[in-house]
């Protein structure tokens, strides 16, 4: 049994309800979910699961399971246990995966104003980091900053677009980021498309419009290895 995976058609979603399909030590799987597993550098979702009875189950973490589509929710330990078939009410920490939200939609932006090729990344709630394959001297932080925040400025809507594998593979230029393999499920990839400004698959949760990331603020700029150089990045507010 697989989840259904209700963050990649709305990400704006706070709660939901779904029944447990299958619970073990690892955590709790549901027929349907707005949380999002760890993956692609982003951190997985946290929030609580409400039982009828007004029961709460505080959720720390999300993992992906053992096969594509399968979800796991990581309960509080010591935390009530729900039955196999209940239903239950899904809340999201909204602003801690908005962040998320905001910080992974500015990698995307900032991308674009480093060109060169991505080797890793990372996006917690409070910060968010790319690594490039660059030479030290070509990153400068006001110059990030300035054009990121730049292209943030221009305000527009960002789209989810599938295509196929085949297509994917006879456009390798679309694939930036080397550390994460892009999204595939199905024979079709999705893709993240800030008009103008960005295509490249990705699985993450982003917001609907660039204004909503607001100006970004390069924090860090140093050399992780010879292929790493990494650029850090926090919300201006
Ligand atoms: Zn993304």
């Amino acid at each position: 049994m697989t989840t259904e995976l209700l963050f990649r058609g709305d990400a704006y979603l706070k709660t939901a309800s779904a029944r447990v399909i299958a619970i073990d030590e690892r955590g709790i799987e549901l027929d349907r979910t707005i949380f999002y597993p760890q993956g692609g550098g982003q951190s997985g979702d946290t929030g609580v699961l409400l039982r009828a009875n007004g029961e709460r189950i505080p959720i720390n973490d999300t993992r992906k399971g053992d096969a594509p589509d399968r979800v796991l929710h990581f309960p509080e330990p010591g935390s009530a246990q729900p039955e196999p078939g209940e239903m239950l009410t899904l809340e999201i920490d909204w602003d801690r995966r908005y962040s998320l939200m905001r910080l992974h939609t500015a990698l995307h932006v900032m991308s674009c104003v480093v060109v060169a090729p991505v080797t890793g990344g990372n996006i917690a709630p409070d910060k968010a980091r790319l690594d490039f394959d660059i030479d030290m001297s070509l990153l400068d932080a006001g110059r990030i900053e300035h054009e990121t925040n730049a292209l943030i400025a221009r305000g527009v809507a960002t789209e989810t677009v599938w295509i196929t594998d085949a297509e994917l593979d006879a456009r390798p230029e679309l694939v930036k980021t080397m550390s994460v393999q892009p999204p595939r499920g199905a024979g079709r990839v999705r893709l993240l498309k800030i008009p103008g400004i960005d295509l490249q698959p990705c699985g993450g949760t982003h917001v609907g419009n660039i204004a909503e990331i607001g100006d970004i603020r390069v924090i860090k700029i140093r050399s992780e290895g010879k292929r790493n150089k990494r650029v850090e990045v926090v919300l201006a507010a």
